[in-house]
C-alpha cells in the first residue's frame, strides 16, 4: 500500500498529459500518373469520412518513388482533386523536399541493430529465393515493385552500424511473428511478414527513404491517426505497424482500407482499361458533380448514378453501407458521364 501512494503522489508531479490532438487523416497521392477514378474513388471516401467526423486532412505527395515520378504530376492531381471538390488544411507536404527525419530513423534503427545494408541485387535474390523453393511474389526490393521474398538465410550477422551507406539498400530486421489488427472496413487481419516478404527495404540505394518507412516517419511527424486507403496496401499496414514499433513512434494510426476498383477482366482499373483519367472527363465538359455521382453509385450512397456535389457525397455516404467487394468499372458507367454533357 504504501508503495503505491509513494508511486501516486510522484505520477501527481508529472507533467500534465499533452492536450488531445485531433483525429488527422492524409490524402497521399503519388505522381507516378493521373487522378483516375479508381483512386479518386478512394479520396473522395477518406476526404468524406474527415469532413463529417470532423478529422484534420492533410495532403502530402508521395514523390518518393524515383524514375517512377512524373514531372508535373504532383501539380496535375492537385487541380484535379480541388475540380473534384476536395480539399484540405494546411500546406502540401512534399515528402522529397525533407528527407532528415528519416535519415535520423535510419541511424536510430541502424544504431540498435535494426537495419542492415544490403548491396544483393534483385536477381540475386531471386535466385536464393527460388532455391530450394519457389517463394510467392509479394515485395519488392525498391519501394512498391514486385520481387521476391527475401530469404532469412541473406541475413548479415546483426550488429549496431553507423547510418552512412546512402547509396546501398537498407533492409528492416523482421521479426518472427504474426502482426495483427482491427481495420475499420477489412476486419480483424493478420500477417506474417517475416514469411510474406522477408526483410524488406526501408531506404533505397537512390539515397532514399523507400515508401514504408517514409509513410510511418510522415505519419507520425504530422499527427496522423487515421490512414483511408484501398486495400492493395493491406500487407503494408503490416509491415509500418511493425516500423511503427520499431521506431517507438506511437500512436500507431487507425486504418480503414477499401475494396478496389477493377476492370472488366477483375484488374485493378489502370491505364489498360482504357482512359478514366478525371481531366480526360473534365475536358469532354463533363461536371465534377456527374464523376461524384457516379463514384456515390460505387460507394453504396445511391443504386444509380445521381450528380451530387463532393458535400452532399459526404453528407449521405456510410461506412457500413460501402459495398464490400471490389467493384467493376463497366462500360456503361463511362456512358452515364459522357452521354449527357
Ligand atoms: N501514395 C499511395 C498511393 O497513391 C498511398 C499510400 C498510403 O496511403 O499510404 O497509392
Amino acid at each position: 500500500m504504501r508503495i503505491f501512494i509513494a508511486v501516486a503522489a510522484q505520477s501527481s508531479t508529472a507533467p500534465e498529459p499533452a492536450p488531445a490532438r485531433p483525429e488527422t487523416t492524409r490524402l497521399a497521392p503519388s505522381p507516378t500518373g493521373a487522378l483516375h477514378l479508381g483512386n479518386a474513388r478512394t479520396f473522395l471516401v477518406n476526404w468524406a469520412m474527415a469532413r463529417t467526423r470532423g478529422w484534420r486532412v492533410l495532403c502530402r505527395i508521395e514523390d518518393l518513388d524515383g524514375p517512377r515520378v512524373k514531372p508535373g504530376a504532383a501539380d496535375d492531381l492537385l487541380r484535379t482533386l480541388e475540380w473534384l471538390g476536395l480539399d484540405w488544411d494546411g500546406p502540401v507536404h512534399v515528402q522529397s523536399t525533407e528527407l532528415a527525419p528519416c535519415e535520423r530513423a535510419m541511424a536510430s534503427l541502424a544504431e540498435r541493430a535494426l537495419a542492415y545494408p544490403c548491396e544483393l541485387t534483385r536477381r540475386e535474390i531471386e535466385e536464393a529465393a527460388s532455391a530450394p523453393h519457389e517463394g510467392p511474389h509479394t515485395d519488392s526490393t525498391e519501394s512498391s515493385r514486385p520481387g521476391a521474398v527475401f530469404p532469412i538465410d541473406l541475413r548479415p550477422a546483426l550488429e549496431s552500424r553507423p547510418f552512412t551507406d546512402r547509396a546501398t539498400n537498407w533492409r528492416l530486421v523482421v521479426p518472427d511473428r504474426a502482426v495483427a489488427f482491427d481495420d475499420a472496413f477489412a476486419g480483424a487481419r493478420s500477417f506474417q511478414v517475416l514469411e510474406e516478404a522477408g526483410d524488406f527495404v526501408i531506404w533505397t540505394k537512390r539515397g532514399e527513404p523507400a515508401y514504408q518507412l517514409a509513410v510511418v516517419v510522415d505519419d507520425h511527424r504530422f499527427g496522423v491517426t487515421q490512414v483511408v486507403r484501398g486495400d492493395d496496401l493491406l500487407p503494408s499496414a503490416a509491415r509500418q505497424i511493425l516500423l511503427h514499433e520499431a521506431l517507438g513512434l506511437a500512436p500507431i494510426p487507425a486504418y480503414t482500407h477499401l475494396p478496389l476498383i477493377v476492370g472488366e477482366d477483375g484488374r485493378r482499373l489502370a491505364k489498360r482499361h482504357g482512359d478514366t483519367r478525371l481531366v480526360r472527363y473534365r475536358d469532354e465538359g463533363v461536371p465534377p458533380e456527374r464523376v461524384v455521382g457516379l463514384l456515390a453509385s460505387w460507394s453504396g450512397v445511391c443504386d444509380a448514378p445521381e450528380a451530387m456535389t463532393s458535400r452532399e457525397f459526404a453528407e449521405r455516404f456510410r461506412l457500413d453501407t460501402m459495398p464490400r467487394s471490389e467493384r467493376v468499372c463497366r462500360a456503361e458507367d463511362e456512358r452515364w458521364l459522357l452521354d449527357t454533357r
